[in-house]
Parts: structure tokens; C-alpha cells; sequence
């Protein structure tokens, strides 16, 4: 069935609500046998997001894919925690550009102004060698690319003519993306508490294992008090050893460098006298530089350091990694790195004390 096929790669239309509805599934329907498929793909669903940041489309089964998603949404809301929430709302999003990148642009103007009412229309020109098929209401352009920050997105670098700006179909894909986020984060935002039959609760825990197994190494939330320099990535590396070994370092550079020493934790006296020892800054100039970057002086604004993107960009990005390719922006390398020293160590530590045992027994014996 057409419908179903749309509504299991986009949960999000209408027809596939509709079709939910028409259902009228009960929690205990879905503790029987006929919907194991779907409890384990929705299980499935929020693991991916929790491990990979991503949902894949898994359509040859589209009943499957369709009835696991509100199933999903529901697993989502009972762990009830927004960095989950948010995590599986982007998961979920980027699942939908995968799919939309794909459609034609007919499909894309008919999602994008059937489900969330923008102003869009086809009308193919040609920018820089560039198909740009699609044109967007401005007003609709700004309000779904606000949060964007890579300057391809502002509006005084795109071609706008009488209010319609112009789009390729990957972009309005992007900028869909932006939506559907939205629409699967309202869904899972409140949080519910209610008993599951069994077979569901079974599901449901294995996701809280998971989620609290990975949780630390995924939030923002445990960067340890003291900085570690192993942890560094190759950006930052390449930044600090130019800067030791007397290499004049661009504005981004520095920038880089200060926002991400700043954003670890290290102490601005530390930072000034770092700088001031092995270039011939002037202090105090390096002092209200540095102060101004940790939101200190000025504007009172906490500069993060540039994605990966920016740096990528103004030739910053050296040397990347293994760990680069799992990750968007410096910090979250820093955090991932962090997280793995500390749990190596902690190995170490618990191997050493089962290594001891054996001798503390004798001893007392
Ligand atoms: S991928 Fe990101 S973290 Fe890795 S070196 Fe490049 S800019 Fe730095």
C-alpha cells in the first residue's frame, strides 16, 4: 500500500497518523506475539539513536517500520530525559534528510507545505554551475534556519529575489530536517510514567542499560576539573605546537586554541602566562584577549570553539583521527577522549586491586 509505504519512511505525515489512529492499538495489543517485530524495531530505534546519533530506514517491512515509531516515541518519554529526548528527536530527523535527499522536488514541496506549511515552489535556475530548483517565502527561510550558523546560511549569501529565496534540493532537504526535528522533539518531550506489560517493560529496560551505559561519554556533562592534555585533539595539538614552536598562528588559530583551553577548564592565569612565556605577546593585551573569549570582559558572551566544519574550512582541521570521523566539533572529541582515558584507568585500577587480592589474603592469613 502507497500510504502505508510513505508513512513508514516519514511518520511525521498526516496519512500515517491517520493510519495509527485507524488502528486503535492498545498497550496490551502490543504485548502479544503478532507485535513483537515492531516493539523490537522500536527498542532498536532509540538504541541507534543513543549509539549512533542516527535511526536507519529499515523499509522492506513498512508495516514494521511504521508501527515501531510511536512505539519508539513512547520507550522515548518513559526513560523521560531530555538528552535523550533531544538525541532521539535528532536521530530521527537525520533518518528523514537520508530519505528526503533522495525525493524528487515535487515530493519535497509537497512535504514541506502539506505538513508544515511553508511557501515553496519549483522554479529551476542555475547558481555558480549549480542547479538551484526550489525558491522558499524568506520569511519561512529564516525562521527554519535560524539555528544555523555556517555562513552558506545566512541570508546575505543566498540569492533572494521579490521574498523567494533560492534552494537546491538537498538544502530544502537540510532545512526539512530542521522541522522534523522539532515535530518528534515536541512528542517525546513530556514525560510519562506508566506500568507496561511485561514483554514492553523487558524493551524498555534494556534501553535504560543501554542509555545509562552510554550516557557520560555522549552529554556535555563530564568534562573532568582538570585539563588533559592527552585528550587534545589534532586541531588543537597543531595549534599548540605552533604556537611553541614560534609558528605565527592565523586568527582562527588562536581562536581555536583560546576558546577550547578556555571551554576544558584551564585557568586564565595559566592561560596568560602559557602565552606570554613563549611568544612575545604583550600580557595584558593577551589577558583582556583571553578574558574576553571566556565571556569575562565585553560582551559577557562564552565563546565555544568552531565546528569541525569551520575549522575544515580555514585549513585548522589537521591530522584528524579515528576518533574525528565520530564526531562534529572539537569539544565532543575532548569528551569522547576524556571518557575513554578515564575508563582505561579505571580498568587498570580495578585489574590492580583483583591483581592484589590474592596477597592481601596471604598476608593476613
Ligand atoms: S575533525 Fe574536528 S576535532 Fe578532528 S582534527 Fe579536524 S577539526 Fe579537529
Amino acid at each position: 500500500m502507497l500510504a502505508e509505504r510513505e508513512a513508514a519512511k516519514y511518520p511525521f505525515l498526516k496519512v500515517g497518523l491517520n493510519l495509527l489512529e485507524a488502528l486503535d492499538l492498545q498497550l496490551d495489543d502490543l504485548a502479544g506475539p503478532t507485535y513483537t517485530k515492531m516493539v523490537d524495531r522500536a527498542k532498536d530505534r532509540v538504541i541507534q539513536a543513543i549509539l549512533k546519533g542516527e535511526v536507519t530506514a529499515e523499509l522492506a517491512d513498512p508495516q514494521t517500520e511504521l508501527l515501531s515509531y510511536p512505539i519508539a516515541v513512547m520507550f522515548v518519554s518513559l526513560v523521560g530525559d531530555q538528552f535523550l529526548n533531544r538525541r532521539y528527536a535528532l536521530s530521527e530527523a537525520v533518518r528523514a534528510y537520508n530519505l528526503l535527499q533522495q525525493e524528487y522536488e515535487d515530493k519535497l514541496i509537497q512535504i514541506a507545505s502539506e505538513e508544515f506549511n511553508w511557501e515553496i515552489r519549483k522554479e529551476p535556475e542555475s547558481l555558480d554551475g549549480v542547479m538551484h530548483n526550489l525558491k522558499m517565502i524568506f520569511n519561512d527561510y529564516l525562521r527554519v534556519a535560524a539555528g544555523f550558523h555556517e555562513a552558506k546560511w545566512k541570508l546575505v549569501n543566498r540569492k533572494m529575489e521579490n521574498g523567494w529565496v533560492s534552494l537546491t534540493g538537498v538544502e530544502a532537504a537540510r532545512l526539512l530536517q530542521v522541522e522534523v526535528e522539532k515535530w518528534v522533539n515536541e512528542r517525546v518531550a513530556t514525560p510519562s510514567n506508566f506500568p507496561l506489560p511485561r514483554p514492553l517493560e523487558i524493551r524498555l529496560d534494556e534501553i535504560r542499560k543501554v542509555f545509562a551505559e552510554n550516557r557520560s561519554k555522549l552529554s556535555g556533562s563530564s568534562l573532568p576539573d582538570e585539563v588533559i592534555n592527552e585528550a587534545f585533539p589534532p586541531c588543537i595539538n597543531y595549534c599548540l605546537e605552533g604556537l611553541l614552536a614560534g609558528r605565527r598562528a592565523s586568527h582562527m588559530e588562536r581562536f581555536a586554541l583560546t576558546s577550547f583551553l578556555v571551554n576544558i577548564g584551564m585557568p586564565i592565569d595559566q592561560m596568560v602566562s602559557f602565552y606570554t612565556d613563549v611568544t612575545d605577546f604583550d600580557e595584558s593585551l593577551t589577558r583582556y584577549q583571553i578574558e574576553h573569549i571566556a565571556g569575562l570582559k565585553g560582551n559577557r558572551t562564552k565563546y565555544t570553539p568552531p565546528t569541525c566544519s569551520t575549522l575544515r574550512t580555514h585549513g585548522v582541521c589537521r591530522n584528524p583521527d579515528s576518533t574525528c570521523k565520530k564526531i562534529s566539533h572539537p569539544l565532543s572529541y575532548y569528551r569522547r577522549k576524556v571518557w575513554v582515558i578515564q575508563k582505561r584507568a579505571e580498568e587498570k585500577a580495578a585489574r590492580e586491586a583483583q591483581e592484589a587480592e590474592p596477597l592481601n589474603k596471604t598476608t593476613e592469613e
